[in-house]
């Protein structure tokens, strides 16, 4: 049963129970797997979308198209929820704003409103002192050229909104590509971020419940091929020291941001095993879906045990698990031979039901279970050459 009924503050004490209905803004693949996860817990899930024909329909009891960017239409429909998350950052937040006031958003509206601009995040970061690259931020060709000299170079221009997956940044190696990088990004708000010559990339995904509590899963290593993930592992293999000190930082971030739900915090790993935050997302993230697989609790069942005022589950890992991507490349030679991979020992398949498979576009990903890291990680990336290697063309 939902509780349309309920004001915000009293919905905010007690916990809400399977029955209830439960909104998602977005309608992608993260939608989808929050859907996925509510529903066999006996939610009802409606998702907020741009299209109809997006992968979160596929998962949900009903979906509201295109009321995103209309916030009168929005809390008009958010007596039908008992919560809202969401699973994208770039939410407006006016709109997300509304409707808290009407049902609770979890994470609140203001954590949306701190992790969707680069520069309130470093200025988030700066002001809670927990470390991030040396940067500068730039409205104006004179701000860049005093943000190189801070930064130094190499040294990376980033738009502060609506970047993803590498789009929206310009490397800047020596000062004869000043120019050019401005003119590719200006004039927009833009932040320079000092170029870290870092070690490894490791993600933290972490939930924190009603009542402050937190848990972290096992952080993941990530390899990333032009700037969009590519393979995630987990554990990481790194030092116990760096590894603590890694889920501590997320802990400290989502106190600070006050989340209730789901958040990642990605970091820099440098040589001496340092940690920078390079940027929070503040829903489930793509290096956390080997938790579907490999941990007693998914990140997508402690989101909606998170956002429903629920106990969190366990976060602990039942084994080592590689996680890879396939983005439309993958069908570059035709059908990829799903038969061919599904063949390998510990391999399972996640396809989003996205229609046209363009490259660099994320269709879905494989999710390999072994005794050890070596052997999920080499059963993940087999199993993706063999999707290749038979492709019906
Ligand atoms: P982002 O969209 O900011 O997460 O950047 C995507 C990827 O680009 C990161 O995962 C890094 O591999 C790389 N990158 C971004 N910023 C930096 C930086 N300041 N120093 C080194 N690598 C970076």
């Amino acid at each position: 049963m939902s509780h349309p009924s309920l004001s915000p503050p009293l919905a905010g004490r007690s916990p809400i129970l399977p029955g209830a209905t439960l909104g998602v803004l977005g309608g992608g693949q993260l939608g989808a797997m929050f859907a996925s996860a509510a529903r066999r817990m006996g939610y009802r899930v409606e998702a907020v979308v741009d299209h109809a024909d997006c992968p979160a329909a596929r998962h949900c009891d009903r979906v509201h198209v295109g009321l995103l960017d209309d916030p009168a239409r929005l809390v008009a429909l958010g007596g039908r929820f008992a919560a809202v998350t969401y699973e994208f950052e770039n939410v407006p937040v006016v709109a997300a704003r509304a409707l808290n006031a009407v049902v609770p958003v979890r994470p609140g509206p203001e954590v949306l409103f701190t992790t969707q601009d680069r520069g309130r995040e470093k200025a988030f970061l700066v002001a809670h002192a927990i470390p991030c690259a040396p940067h500068g931020m730039v409205r104006s060709r004179d701000d860049l050229l005093a943000a190189v000299a801070r930064t130094g170079l190499p040294a990376v221009l980033k738009t502060c909104t609506a970047g993803y997956d590498g789009k929206g940044q310009r490397r800047i190696d020596s000062p004869a590509d000043v120019d050019a990088a401005w003119e590719s990004l200006g004039p927009a708000e833009l932040v320079l971020e000092g170029w870290i010559p870092f070690a490894s990339e490791l993600s933290v995904v972490a939930a924190r419940g009603l009542q402050g509590e937190i848990c972290t899963w096992e952080p993941s290593l990530n390899h990333h091929r032009h700037h969009i993930l590519d393979c995630s592992l987990a554990p990481s293999g790194l030092p116990e020291a760096t590894v603590r000190a890694a889920r501590r930082m997320a802990e400290r971030v989502l106190e600070a941001l006050d989340v209730v739900g789901v958040a990642c915090v990605e970091l820099f790993v440098t040589s001496d095993g340092g940690l920078l935050v390079n940027e929070i997302a503040p829903r489930p993230h793509n290096s956390g879906h080997l938790t579907i697989e490999a941990a007693v609790t998914s990140q997508f069942e402690q989101q909606v045990r998170a956002v429903c005022g629920l106990p969190l589950g366990s976060p602990r890992l039942r084994s080592p698990a590689a996680m890879v991507n396939l983005l439309g490349d993958c069908w570059e030679l035709g059908e990829p031979d799903w038969n061919a991979a599904l063949a390998v020992a510990g391999v399972s398949l996640h396809l989003y039901g996205k229609s046209a498979p363009r490259p660099g576009r994320k269709m879905g990903h494989l999710t390999a279970v072994a005794d050890s890291l070596a052997a999920a990680e080499a059963a993940a990336r087999a199993a993706r050459r063999a999707l290749a290697r038979g492709a019906v063309g």
